[in-house]
């Protein structure tokens, strides 16, 4: 997703409460942003926040954490809050290849990817967030039984996204072809904006869930 550059927009978030403008310094302290124990799940590619701001409102027991790089999508995320601010969210505008130097080891609790970017390219393949250097990045900062899920309909990134969960040693706790037709994955299912234009289309929803192993 890659909306027209919005002027304003950096300084938008520049300015926002609910923007963390030097994550880096954040890492192993995250707590400390929330002013409380509860355990941080993370969003990467959020968009403009749709399906991370719906799971904020219906778990005020957990924290999340929003990553998207575009400042001009991010912009429509902080709109939001505007109209409907919410304690137990915060927002960052970075590309999600230098998560480790934000988070710390074991600091979160769960990574959600939806309909994340599929760099087709062969040549391309380490850039896809799902692929075995994104895991091996997810596994220094997740807790010992941490999970990532993983949405698409994307049927080749799909196909990568299993083999490469398998190849960087985690387990596949779940996964189905068609998620709105299955009856326990879809239970409690929140969509993404893309999840709702793709499934209108007809396209079925895939997703996986992967465990670390520890
Ligand atoms: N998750 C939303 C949804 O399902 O509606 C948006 C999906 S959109 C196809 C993918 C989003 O991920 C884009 O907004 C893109 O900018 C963001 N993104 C892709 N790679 C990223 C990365 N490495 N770091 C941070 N954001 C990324």
């Amino acid at each position: 997703m890659r909306l027209r550059n919005i002027p304003g927009a950096d300084e938008a978030i520049a300015d926002s409460p609910h923007c963390i403008q030097e994550p880096m310094a954040e890492k192993g302290r995250w707590h400390l942003i929330f002013g409380n124990e509860n355990p941080i799940h993370i969003e990467i590619g959020m968009g403009k926040g749709q399906f991370i701001m719906k799971l904020a409102k219906e778990h005020p027991d957990i924290n999340y954490i929003g990553i998207e790089r575009y400042s001009s999508v991010l912009l429509r995320a902080l709109q939001k809050m505007e109209i409907e601010p919410l304690p137990n969210i915060r927002f960052l505008c970075m590309d999600a290849s230098i998560i480790t130097e934000v988070f710390d080891k074991e600091e979160v609790a769960k990574i959600y990817l939806n309909f994340s970017d599929p760099w087709p390219k062969e040549r391309h393949a380490k850039r896809r967030l799902t692929s075995r250097q994104f895991f091996e990045r997810y596994d220094k900062i997740l807790a010992g039984n941490g999970v990532v899920e993983f949405k698409t309909d994307n049927d080749d990134l799909f196909a990568f996204s299993m083999e490469e969960v398998a190849e960087a040693g985690w387990t596949l706790d779940a996964h189905t072809f068609d998620l709105h037709h299955d009856p326990v994955l879809n239970e409690g299912n929140v969509m993404t904006e893309y999840e709702e234009k793709f499934s209108s289309l007809g396209h079925p929803i895939h997703k996986l869930i992967a465990r670390r192993s520890f």
